[in-house]
């Protein structure tokens, strides 16, 4: 409706303007007003214009300028890293090209040397190095700390990591202690003409696209989920700088100890995220036995199968294969998506496929506006079509 002023509350400060957070509020004055609005603001004392004392700018502006350079913060489980990782040091690239620093790598573990030069192939110009015993499995505790020592001494403006178990416990930490912001599972990064990194991500259940400032402290941190950032190219025989550091923790500081690692390799478990190619059901499917032909189909691909949330709700299949904003994001070869209608939410897990094949009955279901190929029919009678087909081929 019309928006209203209450004249008994305000008064004439605009802060309500400055605050909206879609920038959507304007207010015009009739004269009238105005001199409603002088006349409360003598009654009530007027609130001062809010401006920054040149002091304070200047402060804020020379903290800013302290800090340099992008970092991508290297996630590995025994000396192998995870593939986000040499995704970030793509975007990273970009971003350390387009404010002109150097793109560092930071890597801790024990005996994990090489990673610094698979980071140099991934586009890494260097990379810290904290090489020690107390680093070799992950603890919040003690990356903590190293990581924290290292912001102190070289004082990044960005850092990057993947969204994983790891990353998030670890971005979140860090950003904590070092008193700075941090947007998890950005779908996008860029910097504006003041060197701010401009970190948007899906806000208000995946309706809208926010992108978030963190311009008052430094470094800037955020964090993407895996599959989401292209993989940069690697270029063999790529070289740059080791800085190594000393580590500054000591064992006995930390008070997780690692006991024993146990495997989940043996289980049942299947990686979504790395696949290949993803057959996906949605409500459409109408109950869990139906997956069967999408596992078949999947089975001839080579593939796994996905499922939207609907299909994870009703409980047809475990959340581990749910694709979306609140499951994972996927960039397959190709993704085939049979009874899923194409909710935004989603889409923004399945967008970046190579190739998507929508399967539906409803000609204006959504998923046809990002699908590859679209086929409008029953899956019941289109995907063991193509399982025959393939099988045909393959014979
Ligand atoms: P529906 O929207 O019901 O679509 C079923 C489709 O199947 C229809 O298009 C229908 O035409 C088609 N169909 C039916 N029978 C057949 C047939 N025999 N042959 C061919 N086609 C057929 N959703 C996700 O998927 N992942 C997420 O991570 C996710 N996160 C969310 C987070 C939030 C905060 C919110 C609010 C929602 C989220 N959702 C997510 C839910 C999302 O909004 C949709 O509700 C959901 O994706 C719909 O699932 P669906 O496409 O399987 O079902």
């Amino acid at each position: 409706g019309e928006p209203v002023i209450l004249s008994d509350k305000c008064i004439g400060c605009l802060k309500c303007i400055k605050v909206c957070p879609a920038e959507a509020l304007e207010i015009q004055f009739t004269p009238e007003e105005l001199a409603i609005l002088e006349e409360l603001a003598k009654q009530q004392g007027g609130v001062a214009a809010e401006e920054e004392p040149d002091e304070e700018a200047q402060a804020l502006a020379a903290m800013l300028s302290a800090y340099r350079g992008v970092w991508v913060f290297i996630e590995q489980t025994e000396g192998e890293a995870a593939r986000v990782s040499w995704e970030l040091l793509g975007k990273g690239r970009e971003l350390a090209d387009a404010i002109g620093v150097p793109l560092s790598a930071v890597v801790l573990g024990e005996q994990v040397e090489h990673l610094c030069h698979e980071a140099f192939s991934h586009g890494a110009d260097q990379a810290y190095l904290m090489d020690a015993p107390v680093l070799k499995h992950y603890r919040t505790e003690s990356y903590l700390r190293g990581v924290r020592h290292l912001i102190d001494q070289h004082q990044p403006e960005i850092i990057l990591m993947g969204a994983t178990g790891l990353g998030r416990d670890l971005a979140g930490a860090v950003a904590t202690v070092v008193k700075t912001g941090l947007t998890a599972d950005c779908t996008g990064l860029a910097v504006d003409d003041k060197r701010n990194l401009m970190q948007t991500r899906p806000a208000f259940g995946g309706n809208i696209m926010a992108t978030i400032m963190c311009d008052k402290y430094r470094p800037q941190m955020a964090t993407v989920r895996p599959n989401v950032m292209p993989m940069p190219e690697k270029q063999a025989g790529r070289s740059g700088a080791i800085i190594r550091s000393d580590c500054p923790i000591r064992e006995e500081e930390i008070l997780v100890k690692v006991l024993e690692i146990i495997s989940d390799k043996k289980k049942d478990h299947v990686d979504i995220a790395g696949a290949e190619f993803i057959v996906s059901g949605g409500r459409g499917m109408m109950g869990s036995d139906n997956f069967g032909i999408l596992k078949e189909l999947a089975d001839e691909l080579g593939g796994v199968v996905g499922a939207s949330r609907s299909a994870v709700d009703a409980g047809w299949m475990p959340q581990d294969r749910q694709v979306g904003q609140t499951g994972k994001t996927v960039r397959p070869k190709i993704y085939i998506a049979c009874g899923i209608s194409g909710a935004i939410q989603h889409l923004v897990g399945m967008q970046d496929s190579d190739i998507i094949i929508a399967i539906n009955r409803d000609k204006n279901a959504p998923i046809f506006e990002v699908a590859t190929y679209g086929i409008v029919g029953d899956l019941f009678q289109v995907v063991p079509a193509i399982t025959a087909g393939i099988r045909a081929l393959k014979a």
